[in-house]
């Protein structure tokens, strides 16, 4: 049976129904729980607003409870062979293929994203596992420095149980690349999910359950500033690694400061793509139109600022206006909806303030600019549906050129110079992902070495290559995940130095 619309919903309302009927809880020290002292609320579908089922906000003694657990746990799973470990990592990948459907369904209906870019999630969530499971053996391993009389290795070791605070963007593939290299370094996990989109979280839980010893991964629901804030407090927690806001790492990192956690922060960005005079003109819009309203541009690295060269400006802009107006708005399960609804009122109130902002500062509103107030298709009005928003003629110390909106709104800015355009790219706080786009080499090697982002693609979108680092700079984050580097953060290195017994060593108190 093909995907259309009405049995994507009708899979999702079966998968759904679970969740319905039961109050979704905590998972602590291999026990599916609703903890004590929690507070029950309602979760709410962006599709229409409505309930789809109750979520148990934590305690602050249910985190402590997860805490507890993930340390009694912690000796026996970092002792676990490396090999061994690798195993349990590829059989929870295996259990996330065989609940793809599951997953794709119920993580669109939870957070709005079009089923057509969640088709692939748990895949691409098992690909992580793999990837981390490949390397467990491999995650001690350090290295030999020589001196004249003297060598040194180096040997890693989990740093201990950590923390994994996940956003509402695309929660399920961003738990499956936090927790996955901490699993495989050895460590154990206390997953704090976004109160927003907890199910897809559940789901993870629930396979965990199947595959890893009790203890080795704990998850407990609730909200940032009561059961996150208790975990970044934490004794037992050694690292925590969060994704989300800026604002939220400087609170995360002035909780852990007592306690001297480590910290690694994937935060927001105002990416900018430069698109110069001489760029393949085709593929540089596929990619700017892909990266800024892919995802309901809910991305941290989605492109939200368009640096386009003056030459191609008009031609460029005519094209891309008639995309973004092409753009299917609709129901998340519609396997044609390109767009989906903001994930939560609020986020949609934020985004929808923009437009007027945009006006107040004397940008041009190109394309949309406005709610969805009419019902079309599967798409309906009470939900989080806006139009796909195009600015122009905005300047870079505008709002919308400064501030992160994280919705399907892009803003547009022109240039003359090669420096013109490095200088517009950093005039801003942020500093994740840059996109360039021109067929000169050479101009290529110097936008790649002066635009300050920890992340620059030439001539592509956003393509992740698991070994290579992943991270921002300035106020888009502190550290790296991917390959090495994950391990990096999720343990601790020893060097052990071995004198050859040859070295004259200092003689004190002989007189
Ligand atoms: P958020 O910062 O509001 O929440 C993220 C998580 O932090 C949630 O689980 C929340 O409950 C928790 N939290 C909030 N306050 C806390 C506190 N005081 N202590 C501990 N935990 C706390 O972010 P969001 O709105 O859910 O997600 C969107 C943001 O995430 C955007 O800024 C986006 O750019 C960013 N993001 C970054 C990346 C990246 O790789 N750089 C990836 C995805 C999303």
């Amino acid at each position: 049976m093909s995907d259309t619309y009405a049995t994507n919903l009708e899979r999702a309302q079966r998968y759904l129904e679970r969740f319905r009927n039961n109050t979704t809880g905590h998972y602590i020290n291999g026990e599916f729980t609703l903890g004590n002292g929690g507070k029950e609320y309602d979760n709410i579908t962006p599709t229409d607003n409505t309930a789809i089922g109750k979520i148990m906000a934590g305690s602050t003694d249910d985190m402590d409870a997860a805490c507890k657990a993930a340390e009694d746990a912690f000796e026996a799973w970092a002792a676990t062979p490396g090999a061994e470990r690798k195993r349990l990592l590829n059989k929870f990948a295996d259990r996330l293929v065989e609940r793809a459907d599951e997953i794709a369904l119920v993580e669109s209906m939870d957070c709005g994203q079009a089923v057509r870019f969640m088709k692939k999630a748990a895949e691409r969530g098992a690909a992580n596992f793999r990837f981390f499971a490949d390397k467990a053996p491999e995650a001690q391993d350090g290295l030999a420095l020589q001196q004249q009389e003297h060598t040194n290795f180096t040997v890693r070791k989990a740093i201990g149980p950590v923390g994994i605070i996940t956003p509402w963007n695309t929660p399920f593939m961003l738990s499956t690349w936090k927790i996955a290299p901490a699993l495989a370094a050895g460590c154990t996990v206390v997953h704090k999910p976004a109160e927003l989109t907890p199910l897809s979280a559940y789901i993870l839980a629930e396979i965990a359950d199947e595959v890893l010893p009790k203890g080795v991964w704990n998850m407990v629901n609730g909200f940032g500033e009561s059961v996150g804030k208790r975990m970044t407090e934490h004794p037992a927690i050694k690292a925590v690694a969060l994704v989300g806001e800026s604002a939220t790492g400087s609170h995360v990192m002035r909780q852990g400061a007592d306690s001297l956690k480590r910290m690694h922060f994937e935060l927001g960005g105002k990416n900018p793509v430069i698109v110069f005079d001489d760029a393949d003109f085709e593929r540089a819009l596929d990619a700017v139109v892909f990266m800024i309203y892919s995802l309901n541009g809910q991305r941290c690295t989605s492109s939200s600022r368009l640096l386009i060269q003056s030459g191609i400006r008009d031609k460029f802009l005519a094209a891309l206006e008639q995309r973004v107006r092409n753009l299917k708005v609709g129901h998340p399960l519609d396997p044609d909806t390109e767009v989906g609804p903001l994930v939560h009122t609020e986020h949609y109130n934020k985004v929808s303030s923009y437009f007027d902002i945009a006006k107040e500062d004397g940008a041009n509103v190109a394309v949309g600019g406005k709610r969805i107030t009419e019902a079309s298709g599967a798409l309906d009005p009470a939900g989080n549906y806006l139009e796909p928003t195009l600015f122009t003629e905005a300047t870079s110390r505008m709002r919308i050129a400064q501030e992160e909106i994280f919705g399907p709104v892009l803003t547009t800015i022109t240039f003359d110079t090669e420096e013109e355009a490095i200088a517009i790219a950093n005039d801003t706080d942020y500093g994740l992902s840059g996109y360039i786009w021109t067929e000169n080499t050479g101009r290529a090697m110097r936008m790649a070495k002066h635009v300050e982002a920890g992340m620059l693609w030439v001539n592509s979108e956003n393509n992740r290559n698991l070994p290579s680092p992943f991270g921002g700079i300035k106020m888009s984050g502190i550290g790296r995940d991917g390959g090495d580097w994950s391990f990096d953060f999720y343990m601790e290195t020893k060097n052990v130095c071995i004198a050859h017994g040859t070295h004259r060593v200092p003689q004190l108190g002989k007189g």
